[in-house]
């Protein structure tokens, strides 16, 4: 038995030593993986790896796709990429659940929109109707929970249906629902296909609201500062430089969708000034903490980090 398990272990080292072969020190130094779901609300992400891309040396980004919010949390939380652009609020649930992870940017200002069916007039015409969001700890909760507010309504007044962002629009022209709140591009396109109307922008909702952001691991940090370092000032001037034009450029590479529905999308949308300022942040746990997505959201020191 004893001798089964010494070959099993000069087996694993083996192993363990073509793999490190495999990789020279400096490639595996230079390559950060990063986690994305394919919505408009990524674009400073993809912008970031096609500058990084077109120079010869430095820092890569390898963009690692996934289906699902859960897939892609799953990843994040066990360490199998480096960072990700997620949800802010599913990334606060993780680190408050332990995980060790930081935000380090916005993924995008404003953006998200409250689509409702054409018949639909005003958010008090949502009394009884049914409504999808992506996830609970979302700020398309928070949006549903603001646009509610504004007509002197409770979340307990309306049949809120977690749904995949992708069914929403045929969700709403078959009236399985009668209203969305989704990350990009898929308000645009229930809009582009006149199953929907726009009943408010996030901004007029909730000013300098915060919904998606750039978020790297502990270990990551930890292991390769100066890389994190390059990363986040990178990226930020990534989202500077999208301009209209360019952002439709990524979008068209990244995401497969219509001319006509990045149009409508990405008028609602910017990349500027991504970064995640204490005033801004607090308003979002007030928040999250009033519409019940949490009752004890991380606190910004310990889970912001501006100085990277
Ligand atoms: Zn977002």
């Amino acid at each position: 038995m004893k001798k089964r398990t010494n070959v099993l272990i000069v087996a694993a080292a083996f192993i363990v030593f073509l793999t490190s072969c495999s990789q020279s020190p400096k490639q595996k130094q230079e390559t950060v993986k990063i986690a994305y779901l394919p919505i408009t609300h990524a674009l400073a992400l993809f912008e970031t790896a096609e500058e990084l891309e077109s120079t010869k040396d430095g820092l890569k980004v390898e963009l690692v796709k996934y289906g699902s919010w859960p897939e892609l949390l799953d990843a994040l939380n066990a360490n199998r990429v480096d960072g990700a652009s997620v949800l802010i609020e599913l990334a606060m649930k993780s680190k408050q659940e332990g995980i060790g992870i930081k935000a380090v940017a916005l993924g995008h200002r404003d953006g998200n929109v409250v689509i409702v069916s054409n018949d639909i007039q005003s958010a008090a015409d949502l009394k009884g109707k049914t409504f999808a969001i992506p996830h609970r700890q979302s700020s398309h909760n928070i949006l549903l929970n603001e646009t509610l507010a504004s007509a002197g309504l409770s979340i307990d007044e309306v049949n809120v249906t977690e749904l995949a962002p992708t069914e929403m629009p045929s969700a709403l022209a078959s009236k399985q629902i009668d209203g969305y709140c989704v990350a990009e591009p898929f308000g645009a396109m229930g809009v582009s296909l006149g199953v929907g109307k726009v009943l408010f922008g996030s901004e007029e909702l909730w000013k300098d609201s915060l919904c998606c952001g750039l978020v790297l691991t502990d270990k990551f940090i930890a292991e390769r500062p100066e890389a994190a370092k390059e990363l986040v000032a990178d990226y930020k001037a990534a989202g500077n430089a999208l301009n209209k034009e360019k952002a439709k450029e990524i979008a068209k590479k990244y995401l497969n969708q219509k001319d006509k529905v990045l149009d409508i999308s990405l008028q609602w949308i910017s990349y500027n000034d991504l970064d995640i300022t204490e005033e801004t942040y607090n308003a979002l746990t007030e928040r999250v903490k009033k519409y019940g997505l949490s009752d004890n959201p991380p606190a910004y020191s310990d889970f912001v980090r501006n100085d990277l």
